[in-house]
């Protein structure tokens, strides 16, 4: 032999271990759902991790059993994260803003035996656990009293189960591969899908995260998940910050833009996660209240586009340096994130923050090619759209339980974005396949219409649609939200797009609505929005 390297497993419990041992006083401060503020550190983290890790395996499961949480992103969620996985069981967080159908379908697909719940699920559970016929243990993640008793009489509390474990428990010595969590696709047609991640997928995904030109986790940094735990892990933030160290704010059950910019401020947030929708808020309150949020240096936006508008506000008024990020669930989530180049220096700084509205470059674990209807390779040339497809350490190859057969063309994931590339690798996402619109022949970027309806001051959040049209096939259609106190005509809102579009990409209309209908991720549910007004251009 001629010398070897180690080969140790790439594991979830060696990521708390490391926050344990090297960052244990790092504080994690959590927003608990019965109100109040509980502050812990990475150490209390992985010591409860570990007690309840031994408790769950003095249950008997059976290896990569699914633990189900349905809970906001507060600490015992973090230590659920750690815990199951650490001990070789399965953490499937649960979006609870699915409909009933859709959870019970999925806690039955999955085969979950234990539901972790947050106080607020309680009814929902009650209501649901007769038919969740794998689950045997429901635990409250907080105190347990006899209202609980009463709506639920099986359930156990959380602080008691973790109470019975043992801090010091070993984890077990584990595959790389074992499935470590899963996660279902908001499955807007159809069954939602599960994604099952694993240990080695997880970390490398968190060594890919922490790169600098990448979201850039440090031990620096007071990191606030807006984005749900429940949402592809948060976008990887628990095992990013638990390989850094940094410092958490797991903000719980209300996301107001008030609650958010309360938290920022009083315990000086650096990086805050999050979906555009989440922003609109919080910018809406911190202008209302002349908020400073002086220790926020950067957001990092992803899920839906960000509109430019809110990158620039974020940038003149605060100071504070947007990553715009793409990915998606079977990506775990992170495909891209927008960060600069050296060459981009010395351009003119007009030029520079053009350059930093797109969806960005992948970070070494993912690759990314378009592709044309014919699936043959099509340049990246920053002009030519095609499909995007994408290929990597942290991509999904099938989904979970389902005969897959053929999903991969080539070794490469079909996403189902419309995208163009540039000779430097930055994306821009000009649809989702089912929402570009297509007039007369002609393609018309939904995304890039709301982009610029964004920036419209009297407007305050923004859709377009392609409707039927008997003459062009589809035109767009704006359908807004007018802004506070605002109410702006049809006529204002379309001569904003003049020299902005050609003029055959004007919405023909713009509708005005009090409020979006968001899906189970927040993002603008538009083929509600295209059933609700299908007729409208008819003639
Ligand atoms: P999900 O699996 O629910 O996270 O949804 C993934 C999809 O969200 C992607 O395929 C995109 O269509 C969309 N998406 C995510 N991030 C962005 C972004 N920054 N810009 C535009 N679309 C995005």
């Amino acid at each position: 032999m001629l010398g070897q390297m180690m080969t140790k497993p790439l594991t979830i419990s060696s990521l708390i271990d490391h926050a344990e041992t090297y960052h244990g006083d790092a504080e994690i401060v959590s927003v608990e759902t019965t109100g109040g503020t509980e502050t812990t550190n990475w150490a209390g983290v992985a010591a409860n991790a570990r007690r309840l890790g031994s408790a769950l395996t003095a249950l008997e499961l059976e290896p990569q059993a699914r633990c189900a949480t349905l809970a906001w992103n507060n600490r015992r969620h973090l230590e659920i994260y750690f815990g199951t996985s650490g001990a070789g069981f399965v953490c499937h967080t649960i979006n609870p803003r699915l409909h009933p159908d859709q959870m019970s379908y999925i806690v039955d697909h999955a085969g979950d035996r234990v539901l972790f719940f947050d106080r607020t699920f309680l009814p929902l559970v009650a209501k649901l656990a007769p038919m969740l016929e794998t689950v045997e243990h429901y635990v409250l993640m907080g105190p347990v009293d006899e209202e609980a008793r009463k709506a639920l009489p099986k359930v156990q509390s959380y602080d008691d189960l973790v109470a019975s474990g043992d801090a010091g428990f070993a984890w077990p010595v584990l595959d790389e591969n074992t499935a470590s969590s899963l996660c279902y696709t908001s499955g807007t047609t159809g069954n939602p899908k599960g994604v099952l991640y694993s240990h080695r997928s997880t970390l490398l995904h968190a060594f890919g995260t922490a790169l600098r030109d990448c979201i850039g986790f440090s031990a620096m940094d007071v990191v606030l998940p807006v984005v749900p735990m429940f949402h592809v892990n948060a976008w990887g933030a628990p095992y990013g910050c638990a390989m850094t160290g940094a410092r958490m704010v797991l903000p719980g059950p209300d996301l107001s833009g008030e609650a958010l910019v309360n938290l920022i401020e009083a315990h000086g947030v650096t990086l805050a996660m999050g979906v555009p929708t989440i922003w609109l808020g919080l910018l809406g309150h911190a202008r209302k209240a002349g908020a400073k949020l002086e220790s926020l240096e950067r957001t990092v936006i992803g899920g839906s586009a960000c509109p430019p508008s809110m990158i620039d506000e974020f940038r003149d008024t605060y100071g504070v340096d947007t990553i715009h990020a793409w990915g998606m669930s079977e990506m775990s989530p992170l495909g891209t994130t927008n960060q600069p180049l050296a060459k981009h220096r010395d351009l003119p700084v007009e030029e520079q923050r053009k350059l930093r509205e797109n969806q960005g470059r992948p970070p070494f674990g993912v690759e990314m090619k378009i592709v044309g209807e014919d699936g043959a390779d099509l340049p990246h040339d920053g002009e030519t759209s095609g499909e995007l497809m994408v290929r990597g350490h942290w991509v999904l190859e099938s989904y979970f339980k389902r005969d897959d057969e053929g999903l991969l063309q080539d070794g490469w994931f079909a996403t189902g974005d419309v995208a163009s590339i540039d000779p430097d690798g930055y994306l821009t996402i000009r649809d989702r396949s089912k929402d570009i619109i297509k007039s007369g022949g002609e393609w018309i970027s939904s995304v890039e219409l709301e982009s610029i309806a964004m920036a419209h001051p009297k407007l305050a959040n923004a859709a377009v649609i392609g409707l039927p049209h008997p003459k062009w096939d589809e035109r767009p259609v704006l359908v807004a939200v007018p802004a506070e106190g605002e109410s702006p005509s049809e006529q204002e809102v379309r001569a904003f797009y003049d020299g902005k579009v050609a003029s055959w990409q004007v919405p023909d209309r713009v509708l005005f609505v009090e409020a979006m209908p968001l899906g189970a991720t927040g993002k603008v549910l538009k083929r509600e929005l295209r059933d609700e007004h299908a007729g409208l251009l008819a003639g």
